[in-house]
Parts: C-alpha cells; sequence; structure tokens
C-alpha cells in the first residue's frame, strides 16, 4: 500500500490534516511514526449479487454529527459505530439517539480515551499512543466495558484510534477477545475532506468494502458528503451488509 494512502488513516485530531496533498509532508510524517506500524484491513464477502458494503463510523473525541445519523435512519442502512468511552461521556444525546435505534446502530469499542494500540512515546498523528502493552490492554478493556455498559452486550470489534497499530498489540487484543476492525475504503481522511469528495469516494466502494468515515464531526463539511454518498450508494443499489462475513 502506498504511503500517500496510509498517511490519510487517522482522526480528527491527527496532524496530518493540514499536510493532505504534500507528497513530501505525507513521506515526513510516515517516517516520523515511532517503527513499524500496521494497518489492518478489512473486507466483507461478496454475494455475487451487486455490490454488498459495510459502513463503519468513528465516534473519537468530539461531538454528534445528526446529518449522518439521521440519514442512516432514513434510509434503514445500518451501519456500525466505533464509540470511545469519551465520546459517549460528552454526548448523552447522541448516544440515546444510537440506543433507540439497534436495528440501525451496532456500537463497537473504539477505546476508553482514543489512544493509538501502539507503543513507545512517539505520537501517531498528533495522538499520544497508549504506550505500553499493558496500557494498550486498558484502553481496549475500558472501552468495551463502556460500550457493555450500554448496550448490554460486549462488543466483538475493537478499532484503535487512528487505526495504526503495534505489531506486537494485534494478538494481545485478539487474546482479550476481539477482532481487530481494519477497512478498505478510507472515506473522508479524518473527516477532512470536502463533501463532493466524500460522497465520490463513497459511491465508488467496490463490492466488499468496508467503508471507514467519521460521525463526530458536525461542523465540517466532510458529514455532508457521507450522507451524500450513501445516498448515492443506496440509488446505485448498493447492498448494506454488517461485519457478519468480514474478513482481514
Ligand atoms: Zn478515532
Amino acid at each position: 500500500m502506498c504511503v500517500a494512502k496510509r498517511v490519510f488513516l487517522m482522526c480528527e485530531f491527527c496532524g496530518a490534516v493540514s499536510r493532505r496533498g504534500f507528497c513530501g509532508g505525507v513521506l515526513a510524517v510516515a517516517l516520523a511514526r515511532p517503527g513499524r506500524l500496521l494497518e489492518p484491513g478489512l473486507h466483507v464477502r461478496s454475494t455475487g449479487a451487486g455490490r454488498s458494503v459495510a459502513v463503519t463510523l468513528d465516534a473519537c473525541p468530539g461531538h454528534f454529527d445528526p446529518r449522518v445519523a439521521a440519514a442512516l435512519v432514513a434510509r434503514g442502512i445500518p451501519a456500525v459505530i466505533f464509540v470511545t468511552a469519551t465520546w459517549m461521556q460528552w454526548n448523552p444525546q447522541g448516544l440515546a439517539y444510537f440506543l433507540a435505534r439497534p436495528d440501525i446502530f451496532d456500537l463497537q469499542n473504539h477505546g476508553a480515551r482514543h489512544l493509538p494500540a501502539v507503543l513507545g512515546s512517539t505520537p501517531v498523528y498528533g495522538l499520544a499512543p497508549a504506550g505500553t502493552l499493558e496500557a494498550i490492554r486498558a484502553e481496549v478493556l475500558d472501552g468495551a466495558a463502556a460500550v457493555q455498559k450500554v448496550t448490554g452486550k460486549r462488543p466483538v470489534w475493537y478499532r484503535g484510534a487512528a487505526g495504526l497499530y503495534s505489531p506486537e498489540a494485534i494478538p494481545v487484543i485478539e487474546a482479550l477477545g476481539f477482532r481487530v476492525a481494519g477497512y478498505s475504503l478510507n472515506s473522508d481522511q479524518g473527516a477532512s475532506l470536502p463533501a463532493a469528495i466524500v460522497a465520490r469516494r463513497l459511491e465508488a466502494a467496490r463490492d466488499g468494502d468496508v467503508i471507514e468515515g467519521h460521525i463526530n464531526q458536525p461542523h465540517r463539511d466532510s458529514g455532508a458528503g457521507i450522507a451524500a454518498g450513501l445516498a448515492g450508494l443506496q440509488a446505485a443499489g448498493a447492498r448494506f451488509v454488517g461485519l457478519e462475513t468480514a474478513y482481514g
């Protein structure tokens, strides 16, 4: 995978946002990473009948984006929402909105404090990493407990902040009983892209794609693009599925 693609796998706190479009800056960010980090992919199984895609949206620390949430409900499109415990604390009304529609929103674990599952102390796109395996376990387990507290169900999936992982972290997360939620289509580059571009990226989704985007930035243009792109995908006949058939 090219460096230019990797660099945009981030959340709203990622420092690389301001560097987009500049290959030199992209490369500098990549080289500044603490060691070799993994960026897991994820797809869903093709049914052989048109496009099947899974929608996954991150609720990092931030706010609730009603444009995206209402579009999902209005269109009956199921989505996996990766929530941080922090986001749930800050957005009780948004959380209530999700919990009222379990047929649409499947809440999964984005960590307790939005700390990347990365060893060491070097920031990852501006985010302080968890730092140690013990801290990674705490980030994962405390995030899972927060999800279970509100849903009554232990989450199956964990997506780390920034979507990047130290190689040593992944078996630790899996040993805790969670699957690491990668993705194959980064729709909004950390909620940094203009709406029209986000919509086009979504509408270009391929059969089996696991789409990643954000639902925590109501004041950015990207969210409007997610809503428009989902409408376009649906109009084009795409099927929206969960992660039950997902494979990495
Ligand atoms: Zn995030």
